[in-house]
Formats: structure tokens, C-alpha cells, sequence
């Protein structure tokens, strides 16, 4: 029998709030639940919005919570040389093309009845079948591409790997029950796998650090409930293993939207400085308090 391995894999593009206690606290005890290891990972290829002080937030948030993790703790952005090594297995099997569209040759061609489920425009294939001639021009004058997947080819490969069985997923739901869900990748589109400015993607680093680390249980917010189509996509194109899923509740903000950093949100160091505790966390995200915590 495999051991469960499970992980929180914040992005230090902001100080955690109360959403990230409740997914890093829910990791940590399932993994503590299952007899399992828990793996913290830091998300941090967005080299221009992450930042030290986000990261050192993370291990003090964490510490004063009471999680902890196994060392050492993977850093996304030493190993981008692995995410482009994946890339280039696609890339030779036909599936990702470059594309040098900007934002708005993006905006001026889709149709703005389409968007993803994060709400962008679905990419128009711009570039899905330029010739190779002014692919190289391109190239050679400087310009950097994206790589896209060509979501249709990929959906055809992952069936023929799949035979006649759709592309699915299993969902733990908070009460146990096991769901099976079929994933439908293609609302993604041509989504990117390696972007122009850093040698990664999220979906792609996500998906080769959760088969490298092997992540066999992934515990995260509802918001990233659509991303599980796509990355469940790229882990049979690139012949990874299946996890499990649990996707956990979203905490809503003071004024009922979705907690987010940018809407500022309190955060756990301003909770943490205005005399909350870690049980006051815990009621605050709708967690049990265990019997021993609470004369804290
Ligand atoms: N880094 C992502 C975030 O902070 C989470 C990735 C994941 O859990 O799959 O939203």
C-alpha cells in the first residue's frame, strides 16, 4: 500500500488569509488522518509578484498554526528547467505551437461570448496553424513565444491513451462520499502551458510537481475545482498518475464575495497581531476545535 502524500502550495504573491488556514490546515490533518505526509511547496513562478517576505509569511503562518512538513520544502521557481523538460515532450508530440499574440490581438480577435472558467477570453488560435516560415521569422527577430496546448489534438491523444473511457477525475466530497466527475478540458481552450515571460505555466508546474512529489490526495479551494479538467488533461498527456481530489469550501469575506488578497482581505499576521489564537482560526473557518486546543 502507498503511503497518502498531501501538500499546501500557496503562492507568496500575498499574505495568507483566512482561505489558505482552512486548505492548509484541512492537508495537514487529512495527511495526519490517512497516516500520510504532508509536503508544503512553494508556488512562487510568477517571479515578478512573488516575494521573500510572502514566503517567510508562509513558514510563520504555518508555524503558528501548528502545521508542519517534511524538508526539504520544493520551491517552484529552482526548477523551471523540469517544467520546460515537460514541455518539450509535448511540444515534440505535436501538441503545444508557439504563439506570439499580446493581450490585445487576443481581445480584438475573440469572441467575447466565450471566456474560460476564470472568466478569459477564450483564445481565438491566432497562431494554432501558422507556417513554420513565419514562426521562424518571428523567432529569429527576438520575440519570445508562448507555448499553447492545441487543446483538440490533446483531446484526441488523451482519448486514444484512454480508449473508450472519458477523462475523469474522483472527488472526495466533505462527507465522504466519493464522486466520479468527468472533466471537460476543452472549456480551457488553447490555454498556455509555458508563458512568454517565465518558463512555466500554472497547470503545467502544478501537474509535475504534484507526479514528482507523488501527491496522491490534493486538497485546495473550490476555486481551483475547473483547473482539475485541464491538469487532469496534461497528467495523461505527460503519463502521470491519477490523485484524489477534495476540494474544499471557499471562505467568504466580510462582504460576502470570495476572500482573495487583492480585495483585502484580513490577514492571518493582522489576525495573529490583533490577539487572535489559533482556535479563534479555526471557529473563524468553520473548523472542530479539538478538546485540547480550546482553553487557548
Ligand atoms: N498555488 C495555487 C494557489 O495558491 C494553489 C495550487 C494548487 O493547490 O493546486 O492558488
Amino acid at each position: 500500500m502507498t503511503i497518502p502524500v498531501l501538500r499546501f502550495a500557496p503562492s507568496p504573491n500575498g499574505p495568507l488569509h483566512l482561505g489558505h488556514a482552512l486548505s492548509a490546515l484541512t492537508g495537514f490533518e487529512t495527511a495526519k488522518r490517512l497516516g500520510g505526509r504532508f509536503l508544503l511547496r512553494i508556488e512562487d513562478i510568477d517571479i515578478t509578484r512573488s516575494r521573500a517576505d510572502f514566503i517567510n509569511g508562509i513558514y510563520a503562518d504555518l508555524a503558528w498554526l501548528g502545521i508542519t512538513f517534511e524538508q526539504p520544502v520544493l520551491i517552484q521557481s529552482e526548477h523551471f528547467t523540469d517544467y520546460l523538460a515537460a514541455a518539450e515532450r509535448l511540444l515534440g508530440e505535436g501538441l503545444l505551437y508557439p504563439c506570439f499574440a499580446t493581450r490585445s490581438d487576443i481581445a480584438s480577435k475573440a469572441d467575447p461570448a466565450q471566456s474560460d472558467p476564470d472568466g478569459v477570453p477564450l483564445y481565438p488560435g491566432i497562431w494554432r496553424n501558422k507556417a513554420d516560415i513565419e514562426l521562424q521569422s518571428r523567432i529569429a527577430g527576438g520575440e519570445k513565444p508562448s507555448l499553447r496546448l492545441n487543446m483538440l489534438k490533446a483531446r484526441d491523444v488523451v482519448q486514444q491513451r484512454l480508449g473508450r473511457a472519458p477523462l475523469m477525475f474522483t472527488e472526495l466530497a466533505d462527507d465522504g462520499a466519493t464522486l466520479t466527475v468527468i472533466a471537460d478540458p476543452a472549456r480551457w481552450g488553447d490555454a498556455v502551458v509555458v508563458r512568454k515571460d517565465v518558463p512555466a505555466s500554472y497547470h503545467l508546474a502544478v501537474v509535475v510537481d504534484d507526479a514528482r512529489q507523488g501527491v496522491t490526495h490534493i486538497t485546495r479551494g473550490q476555486d481551483l475545482y475547473a483547473a482539475t479538467d485541464i491538469q487532469r488533461l496534461l497528467q495523461v498527456l505527460l503519463g502521470f498518475p491519477e490523485p484524489i481530489y477534495a476540494h474544499h469550501r471557499l471562505i467568504a469575506g466580510p462582504n460576502g464575495r470570495k476572500l482573495s488578497k487583492s480585495l483585502g482581505a484580513r490577514s492571518l499576521k493582522a489576525l495573529r497581531e490583533a490577539g487572535a489564537t489559533p482556535p479563534d482560526i479555526r471557529r473563524m473557518v468553520g473548523m472542530e476545535c479539538p478538546a485540547d486546543l480550546q482553553s487557548e
